[in-house]
């Protein structure tokens, strides 16, 4: 169906971050809109980091349905939400989107619901089996969550800033996690008996070099899985791909966390199938 005018009535939801042009929300939920003949829109929002509780403060005033937040937003806005967050935000500490209940800003994150989605479409290899987690941010705090509810035996985490993995393993505690260095990364031991090895980290992002990792350590079976998506595989992903370990992208949990996003601004079913085809259409994959 094609997309329906902006009007009178459009009603507006957004995603705000810093950088944001570089963000396929918008692609995937106008995408929505239109399969569904919805006069809506979903624009995207450059929000500076001083701006951000404006920028908050607006979607009440202006009447958005909601936003999504993404980085380096996700963790303030948790803070500024703090008396009105969902049980799956506070946990995360970090807020992915925030909805407008008729004023009442409610802070909310889909990215764990996302990531463990997409981990039981690709059938990665977690219950029972021991994982490594490299990154500590709100990226790696939804996947660790993730890994919790499949079942996960043990998680290392490997993290440039320590102290920020000992929070992680603190705030979600009942998974047993273990915390080490990224120059721990190279050592075969550390990989050699995992079901899937993570990358939360952005690094990449910008086609950086990945710090050396034991690729050759790791179990045949092992799943090497990169929250990054780019048009080309990651600096991460490159490696494994050519080892010929089966490995993923973040495109799926972008998929996972929208269509769930989409449903609590709009309080209909997504159309989950012309979402991911905008999505793969826009990385040139379809
Ligand atoms: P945060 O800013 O919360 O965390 C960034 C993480 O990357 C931290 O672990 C940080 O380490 C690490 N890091 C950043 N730069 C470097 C560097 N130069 N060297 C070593 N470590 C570094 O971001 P998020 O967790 O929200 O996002 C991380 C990545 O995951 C992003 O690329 C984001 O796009 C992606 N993502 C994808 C999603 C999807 O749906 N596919 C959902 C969520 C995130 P330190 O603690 O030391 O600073």
């Amino acid at each position: 169906m094609a997309p329906r005018p902006i009007g009178g009535a459009t009603l507006v939801a957004g995603v705000f971050g810093d950088p944001v042009a570089h963000s396929l929300s918008p692609v995937m939920h106008n995408a929505a809109y239109a399969a569904l003949g919805m006069e809506r829109a979903y624009v995207p929002f450059h929000v500076r980091p001083p701006e951000l509780l404006r920028a908050l403060q607006g979607v009440a005033a202006l009447g958005l349905l909601g936003v999504n937040v993404t980085v380096p937003h996700k963790e303030r806005t948790a803070r500024y939400l703090k008396n009105n967050l969902s049980a799956e935000a506070r946990l995360q500490g970090a807020v992915n989107c925030v909805i407008n209940r008729g004023g009442r800003l409610v802070g909310d994150n889909t990215d764990a619901h996302g990531f463990e989605l997409d981990l039981r479409e690709l059938g990665a290899p977690v219950a029972g089996r021991n994982v490594l987690l490299i990154g500590a941010g709100g990226g790696a705090a939804a996947a660790l969550l993730a890994l919790k509810r499949l079942g996960v035996r043990q998680v290392t985490i490997a993290n440039r800033t320590r102290a920020r993995a000992l929070r992680l393993a603190r705030r979600i505690q009942s998974v047993a996690a273990t915390v080490t260095d990224l120059d721990a990364l190279a050592q075969p031991a550390l990989v050699a008996d995992v079901g899937m090895v993570i990358n939360a980290t952005s690094i990449g992002l910008g086609g950086e070099p990945y710090p050396p990792l034991a690729y050759e350590a790791a179990p045949s079976d092992c799943v090497f899985y990169d929250l990054i998506y780019r048009r080309e595989p990651t600096s991460f992903l490159r490696p494994a791909i050519d080892r010929g370990f089966k490995t993923a992208d973040g495109i799926g949990m972008l998929l996972g966390q929208g269509v769930h996003a989409f449903e609590l601004f709009n309080r209909v079913k997504a159309p989950v199938v012309a979402m991911r085809h905008a999505l793969l259409a826009a990385l040139g994959r379809s």
